[in-house]
């Protein structure tokens, strides 16, 4: 066993596990690109890549060492496809907007960042949230332990919108600090929107995400009503492209996602009220859907308990909320294709897996669900040197006790965790 460099006080205070190069012996083996569960399988790992994947139980070669899983199923490590780890949401929330500092919710985001790769995360995409593009930087640099990060920084909203970082002040504080533009991520014309991707990519983004529609959190009424024009919308995509950027559209209510969709947006998070016309709409161009019903289920059971949330929030909580896990049934029977997002930061980080449950009672094979979280959110992302256990890709990959496929429970108990070859826990 390799000693890893000491690089933080985190890293140190974490035992040495094994690094490359690695043989694993995997009682299963889930084939993401076929979406099917094989036998047992050996899988060679070497300078971050996987060498060589091969059925049956194969000895390393020149005494190189080894980490048997009995009785477990490999996978390619997981991509939450959408998460906030620069926060999570409680009864606090609102009035900690105004008392934290950004180094506070940094700290936080830290320990949020472990929590997620040891649930099985190798990957996830931030949509949302200023912190995650430093978090991402550091985790690469080896500073602290996290997945990987496609990080949107600061999403973009229009005036009142959802993620109009405003939203709810009094007028001595809006006065104080004057109307949110462009470099704070609200526009409100097409100059605006490309100004804002700009910015974005100053500001080193990954990805863009937009709020097409009300959001359930924001201090604003409506969790529904449509808030960008689609030509902001199409300039927000167009200029996106010329920066490689794909985007992400937030969206509830059913005018919003149709522009967003007509527009060309990469993917419809939530997609709440989603009509037949939508859906026929997203299949024509083939747009992505990640239902996030984690967060749907988590904000409708929250919406019962007085003071959790504010109430101008408690409706919006009570009526979208309960209505994803529906949809995303629905979607999937009529064949959108669907990638796998929880929207973390409003439940609690390292809990993901549990989407996977939520999908599999939504009506979605379980087999496709786990296709969700590896080989379609890479196609979301736009990489394909991840999400899937063939040679020559990224070795992300991580191992539970069980058949997932048989089991969906499964999915809750991972024990290994392997990200670029390193290893992150170990059963
Ligand atoms: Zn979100």
């Amino acid at each position: 066993m390799r000693r890893l460099p000491c690089l933080a006080l985190l890293a140190c205070v974490a035992p040495a596990l094994a690094a490359d190069p690695v043989t694993l012996h995997c009682e299963r083996l889930f084939d993401a690109r076929a979406g099917r569960m094989l036998g047992a399988h050996t899988i060679t790992v070497e300078d971050g890549r996987i060498r060589s994947v091969q059925p049956g139980r194969i000895a390393p070669a020149d005494g190189g060492q080894a980490i048997d899983l009995p009785g477990r199923t490999c996978l390619p490590g997981w991509t939450d496809l959408h998460v906030h780890l620069g926060s999570q949401s409680g009864p606090q929330s609102y009035s900690e907007g105004f008392r934290l500092d950004p180094v506070d919710y940094a700290f936080r985001a830290v320990g949020y960042a472990g929590k997620t790769l040891r649930a099985g995360f190798t990957s996830v995409r931030d949509l949302g949230g200023e912190v995650a593009p430093h978090l991402r930087d550091a985790i690469n640099q080896g500073l602290v332990e996290g997945p990987r990060i496609f990080a949107a920084g600061k999403s973009i909203a229009t005036t009142g919108g959802h993620a109009d970082p405003t939203n709810g002040w009094n007028s001595m504080l809006s006065h104080l600090v004057g109307p949110p533009g462009p470099t704070e991520g609200v526009i409100n014309s097409v100059d605006d929107a490309r100004q804002a991707v700009r910015q974005r990519y100053k500001d080193g983004s990954d990805v863009i995400k937009i709020t097409a529609t009300g959001g359930v959190l924001s201090y604003a009424k409506s969790g529904d009503a449509p808030q960008f024009t689609i030509d902001e919308i199409r300039a927000v995509v167009e200029t996106a492209k010329d920066y490689g950027y794909t985007v992400a559209a937030h969206a509830h209510g059913e005018e919003g996602m149709r522009r967003a969709v007509v527009a060309g947006v990469t993917s419809i998070e939530h997609g709440t009220h989603m009509s037949d016309e939508v859906i026929r709409l997203m299949k024509q161009h083939g747009t992505w859907y990640v239902p996030t019903i984690y967060a749907g289920r988590f904000v409708a059971d929250k919406a019962k308990e007085p003071g959790y949330f504010p109430e101008i929030v408690r409706p919006k909580a009570a009526a979208i909320g309960a209505r994803i896990q529906e949809t995303a049934g629905r979607a999937w029977k009529a064949g959108v294709k669907i990638a796998f997002g929880t929207d973390q930061g409003v439940g609690p980080h390292g809990d993901n897996a549990r989407e996977f449950i939520y999908m599999v009672e939504a009506g979605i094979p379980a087999a496709y669900a786990l296709q969700a979280a590896t080989i379609h959110a890479a196609s979301v992302l736009g990489v394909d040197d991840q999400g899937v256990l063939e040679a020559g890709k990224r070795a992300d990959i991580i191992a539970l006790p069980g058949d997932p496929v048989a089991d969906i429970n499964a999915v809750l108990g991972v024990d290994f965790v392997m990200k670029d070859g390193r290893v992150y826990a170990q059963p």
